[in-house]
């Protein structure tokens, strides 16, 4: 589907869905804490409404009814078939949705409206995957023994906790919910302070599809909210997809406690281009690592690396290609790249661009970009020590650096904490898989950097401080399960 092809709802339509509920025990009530800050339209820099968190008592309410649902066993005790019927109603409703979801994203996260769409399928197919993982028989599974066959049975945890950022909010929330639901878990889902609204359009999918109340929650604010979740010891297993320092707080409180929990952090993602790369193509792919989600993209293109022979075309070209940029409203079809999502954000990229303006590095700043708004022009960082260039930015905001040797570009690319995406740009396939299988990351992709995974149903991993326990189809239903090993012993 082409951009001018995406049916936008009404500005008036979207403005419908501004309104934010908590969702605990299957009512809708107005979270009532102020937070003392406001969701924008980062397009506009306009404020649509002041951030609010659920009270403690509610929150209560919320953990007690997730609780109370576990113990009776009515949700984990329901046939694998019938939890998986539910998700696939939802899910079917929720396609209906993937405009409107999309709509909300690019209004209040500044993300075009092509990516929201496209990410947004996501929202749905979560919950298909979910149940086909229940279709499956993934729940028991059987060994021989030594008197008959032993079960190994997957069982729910207990009360899943869902936590999720502002970059993709929906479609992370969906694919951690539809599993923690499919796992026979009572969940509760807070979404980003910053970005709150597209996740409570879940609560329509679910109640379409006859879903108990009090099964899955919401409840809303910012990180005192997240941690009073994870501290609790009702909780058992916890999703939570955001920055190193949450995932760090996250870490510590179900260390306490030796809840299951899955980390999905920050990344500082590499690209290699070797000296037979093609030009044009390897140009094409830095912009699009660059600016998908606006550069807020956990496997968006942070190191760029460049055999030195090939360096000064591709930095040219990606210049060309990123000054033509058309940057605008993340609501107009037209409009290739948005502002960043919030204004303390924006100060964040701001100040790591000119730390390392400060420590040496050239700055070549590209489009031009509206002077309201939250916009920041996709900037390339040349001439910085590679050293100084290892933290994540998350922004459309690279630092390139030559390489003579293969060995060379392996040891930059691995050289930063970060281990979650990567990329090699090379004529022949197989020498960038050579490389490509040296980097300690999760994931590489050749000659391309798509935001579909080259696989549905392979792992996406992360190393070092890119997170904790692997996502995937089958991985973050995991994360939701525990196993009991049951067989007649031998006598
Ligand atoms: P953030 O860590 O500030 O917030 C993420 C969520 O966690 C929010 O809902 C927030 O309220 C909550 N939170 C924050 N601190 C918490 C705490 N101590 N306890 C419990 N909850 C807490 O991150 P952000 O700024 O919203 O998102 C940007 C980060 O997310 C980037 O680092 C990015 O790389 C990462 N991210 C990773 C992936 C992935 O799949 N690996 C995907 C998207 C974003």
């Amino acid at each position: 589907m082409t951009p001018s092809e995406i049916k936008v709802p009404s500005l008036e339509e979207i403005r419908k869905h501004l309104v934010l509920f908590d969702y605990i025990d299957g009512e809708r009530t107005p979270p009532t804490v102020e937070l003392g800050s406001f969701v924008y339209n980062p397009s506009t820099g306009e404020p649509i409404a002041s951030q609010k968190a659920t009270s403690p008592e509610q929150l209560e309410r919320a953990l007690q009814t997730a609780s109370r649902l576990h113990q009776t066993g009515m949700w984990a005790n329901i046939p694998p078939e019938v939890r998986a019927e539910i998700l696939e109603h939802a899910a079917n409703h929720l396609m209906t949705l993937v405009p409107v979801i999309a709509a909300i994203e690019s209004y209040t996260t500044g993300v075009i409206l092509s990516t929201t769409h496209f990410v947004n399928n996501i929202v749905w197919l979560a919950f298909k995957a979910a149940a086909g993982v229940l279709r499956q028989g993934y729940t028991v599974s059987k060994v021989p023994g030594p008197c008959g066959d032993v079960e190994i049975l997957r069982k729910p945890r207990g009360v899943a906790v869902a936590i999720v950022p502002w970059n993709s909010p929906a479609a992370l929330a969906a694919h951690k919910v539809a599993n923690a639901l499919a796992a026979g878990c009572p969940v509760i889902l807070k979404p980003s302070e910053w970005a709150p609204y597209s996740c409570l359009l879940l609560v329509e999918g679910l109640e379409a599809a006859g879903l108990p109340r009090g099964l899955f929650q919401i409840v809303n604010g910012g990180a005192e909210v997240g941690q009073r979740l994870v501290n609790d010891p009702r909780t058992r297993a916890v999703s939570f997809t955001g920055g190193l320092q949450g995932g760090r707080a996250v870490a510590a409180a179900c260390a306490h406690d030796f809840k299951s929990v899955q980390l999905e952090l920050g990344g500082n993602n590499a690209m290699i281009v070797l000296a037979d790369a093609d030009i044009e193509k390897t140009a094409d792919g830095i912009v699009s690592s660059l600016i998908t989600l606006n550069g807020q993209w956990c496997r968006a293109l942070g190191r760029l690396l460049i055999h030195e022979t090939i360096y000064e075309p591709v930095l040219e070209t990606a210049l060309q290609k990123l000054r033509a940029l058309r940057v605008g409203d993340a609501l107009d079809p037209e409009t290739q790249l948005g502002p960043l999502a919030n204004p303390v954000h924006k100060t964040r990229v701001e100040a790591a661009i000119r730390e390392l303006e400060v420590k040496g590095a050239r700055i070549h700043v590209t489009a031009s970009v509206p002077t309201y708004g939250f916009y920041l022009s996709p900037t390339l960082l040349t001439d910085a020590n590679p050293q100084d260039t290892v933290e994540e930015i998350f922004g459309p905001v690279a630092a390139i650096h030559p390489f003579r040797t293969d060995e060379e570009a392996i040891e930059l690319a691995n050289q930063s904490p970060y281990g979650l995406g990567g990329y090699v740009f090379s004529a022949d396939e197989e020498h960038a898989f050579h490389i490509a299988r040296r980097l300690r990351t999760g994931g590489v992709k050749i000659n391309g950097v798509s935001l579909l995974e080259l696989n549905v149903d392979a792992p996406r991993p992360a190393w070092g401080l890119s997170g904790f326990g692997e996502e995937g189809t089958f991985e973050t239903f995991d994360v939701f399960c525990g196993k009991s090993v049951v067989g007649v012993a031998a006598r």
